[in-house]
Formats: structure tokens, sequence, C-alpha cells
């Protein structure tokens, strides 16, 4: 398991996040289309980006936990959720060890991107302008999560 993971990690540093193999739960591309909507599939599996404003999980303030919508691994607490005013849902932490980060070097920026660790689901990105106690913006696509009420 060490060193799967570490397998897994090295790949995800080093840009190859889209290489199925290296995560626990994979999915064939039909198996995606079948189970998301279009735009889920677009955001999730092709690193696209919801518009602002329009996640009902931007205005979720209930005490639960956010879920990956591709496996249902629990990724961020809603303790560490806050407002940011981006209109995404922000966090200041994940949950320990359920995402996993690569640099995204598109649209000429250098970005963290997050993905969920187990299905490799593309999240959103990291930010260093985020609140105490981390200091971490983690900008999520809402339609990458599901909510489960405490
Ligand atoms: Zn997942």
């Amino acid at each position: 398991m060490l060193r799967r993971s570490f397998l897994a990690g090295g790949a995800a540093a080093l840009g190859l996040a889209d290489s199925a193999a290296a995560f626990e739960v994979t999915r064939s591309e039909a198996e995606w289309k079948a189970m998301l909507s279009s735009l889920e599939y677009k955001v999730m599996r092709r690193h696209g980006t919801e518009r602002a404003f329009t996640s009902p999980l931007n205005d979720e303030n209930r005490a639960g936990t956010f879920l990956c919508r591709g496996c249902e691994l629990p990724l961020y607490a809603s303790d560490t959720k806050f407002d940011s005013g981006t209109g995404w849902p922000s966090f200041y932490e994940a949950l320990p060890g359920a995402i996993g980060t690569s640099t995204d070097r598109r649209l000429f920026m250098v970005r963290t991107e997050c993905h969920c660790r187990r299905c490799g689901s593309h999240l959103g990105h990291i930010f260093d302008d985020g609140p105490p106690p981390t200091g971490k913006r983690h900008c999520i696509n809402g339609v990458s999560l599901t909510f489960r009420p405490a």
C-alpha cells in the first residue's frame, strides 16, 4: 500500500493526474459519461470549470461532509468551508489524505490543481490567499462534490 501511495503521489506531482492506472477507483470514459451529467463530466474528467455562483453548494452552510461525486470519498468537512466571495465552494483545508495535487500550467498561469485521491476526478485549484489557520483557499467546483448533512 505504501508503495502504491508513493507511486500515485509521484504521478500527480509530475502532472500525470490523468493516468488512470494511478488511482484506486478507475472507470472507462463510457462509464464516467453514463454516471455524470455533461457538465459534471466536463469539469471532473476534462478539468473544466463551472460558472461562478451556479452551484447550490456555494451556499451550503449546514454541518456535514462534502464527498467526491465520482467515488463518494469524503473530501472536505463543513467546518473548513468559508465564504470566499468567488462564487465557488471554498475550503481552507481538505480532509487528511483526501486529495492529490498537480501543477496546472494552462491559461498562461501556474496553478496548483487538486483532484480526488481515490478516483482522480478534478475538483479545482488551491491558492495561497485563504484564511487562517492554513492560509490556503481550495476553490472547488460544486459539481464535483455531493453534500452529506451531519
Ligand atoms: Zn473520487
